[in-house]
């Protein structure tokens, strides 16, 4: 992270005031981890939160995991098709999702993205099926916490019977529905709602996501020492729930700041074709925020920023599909991932930027 005047992402935990009182509850209960209290409360609260917002009316339940990566496993394996192989996603993600389908023993199959919404091509993941036959899953990636549309993978699924998983992983506070496919959320520092380290799986599916608790906690049915389904040790402690609460009760306020810095953003770069990411800071906001570049201006902007000491990170890289790690049989290309690569940027933003940081940042680009 730079040293400079600029910052790309502070991680803004609550403060240890905000949640004292939760560890002086701990302390009462003598209950560190094992679905104790707080986190009962957390996960209930965490549903509540997304009720809330959400623009569909449904019943959500929630289920706390160790980390997001964690909460992309755990739904894939309480879902996939056992007896396949592939699992479809898009190369233009956080390394996380590729990893988690290795882990849960399946091949990924990097596939491109649509390049408005940046999100997994519907039209890719039609051909591959035509071509291949059906695979064990599919994930689809909300890009930097942008609200997810889940109805057409609804649809998909009905049709083939392939179940579709959301690593929504930034996205906790974006989410416009949440329906019986599991939404796999990061807890992370980095993310809206941060406890450090934790994650959490959403669904309409009260089943589903009582299954994904039981296997955090090494499949014991609830309530019982009978391990009946493969499962491990993925819970968070009662110390990460209690950062978890006060977090979610702070999260309003965290959203209107970053919104006005967004805002801020928007306004000093009006009329300039270098522009925010597709409603962010409008209609929703996260941890990073990310510029559309114009294609033509791209090294030139860079150039300019890196000559001001002003940070700036492809969050994504340039995809997945090209890391060694995956080499194998997937594409040399994905020409949409190639194109969204290059023009979409992160630049500085977090709680603590001021309109005077914004307005030199955006000279920059402006001038470049
Ligand atoms: C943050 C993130 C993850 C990983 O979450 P962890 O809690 O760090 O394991 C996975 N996918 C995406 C898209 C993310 O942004």
């Amino acid at each position: 992270m730079s040293t400079g005047r600029f910052q790309l992402l502070v991680p803004r935990l609550p403060p240890a005031r905000d949640f004292a009182a939760y560890l002086d509850e701990i302390d009462q209960a003598s209950v560190y981890s094992n679905f104790g209290p707080l986190n009962t409360r957390l996960c209930a609260e965490i549903a509540r939160f997304v009720e809330g917002r959400a623009t569909r009316p449904a019943k959500v339940h929630a289920t706390t995991t160790s980390n997001g990566t964690i909460s992309i496993e755990l739904a894939l394996r309480a879902t996939k098709l056992p007896d396949r192989k592939h699992i479809l996603l898009p190369s233009y993600t956080f390394i996380a999702t590729g990893h988690a389908v290795q882990n849960v023993g399946c091949e990924p199959v990097f596939l491109d993205i649509d390049p408005d919404s940046m999100t997994l091509s519907m039209s890719a993941v039609r051909d591959w099926i035509a071509a291949n036959g059906l695979p064990a899953a599919i994930i689809v990636v909300s890009p930097f916490g942008a609200p997810g549309n889940i109805r057409p993978w609804e649809q998909l699924q009905a049709e083939t019977g392939v179940p579709v998983v959301f690593d929504f992983a930034a996205a906790l506070t974006n989410l416009a529905e949440v329906g019986a496919q599991p939404v796999c959320i990061s807890l992370h520092a980095t993310k809206m709602v941060g406890v450090g380290e934790g994650g959490a799986v959403l669904s309409t599916d009260a089943a589903l996501v009582e299954r994904i608790q039981r296997m955090t906690s090494f499949g014991f049915d609830t309530g019982t020492r009978v391990s009946a389904i493969r499962g491990g040790n993925y819970r968070i402690s009662e110390f990460a729930a209690a950062i978890g609460l006060a977090a979610l009760a702070d999260a309003e306020r965290k959203i209107s700041v970053l919104k006005s810095r967004a805002k801020a953003y928007r306004d000093a770069l009006s009329g300039n074709d270098a522009r925010v990411q597709d409603g962010f800071g409008i209609d929703w906001v996260a941890m990073t925020m990310n510029l559309v570049l114009p294609d033509e201006r791209v090294d030139a902007i860079l150039a300019a920023l890196d000559a001001k000491q002003i940070p700036w990170r492809r969050w994504y890289g340039d995809g997945c599909h090209l890391h060694p790690v995956f080499a194998g049989d997937n594409p040399a290309d994905l020409p949409e991932t190639r194109r969204v690569s290059r023009r979409i940027v992160g630049v500085p933003f977090h709680e603590r930027l001021s309109d005077d940081d914004i307005a030199e940042i955006c000279k920059c680009i402006r001038a470049a």
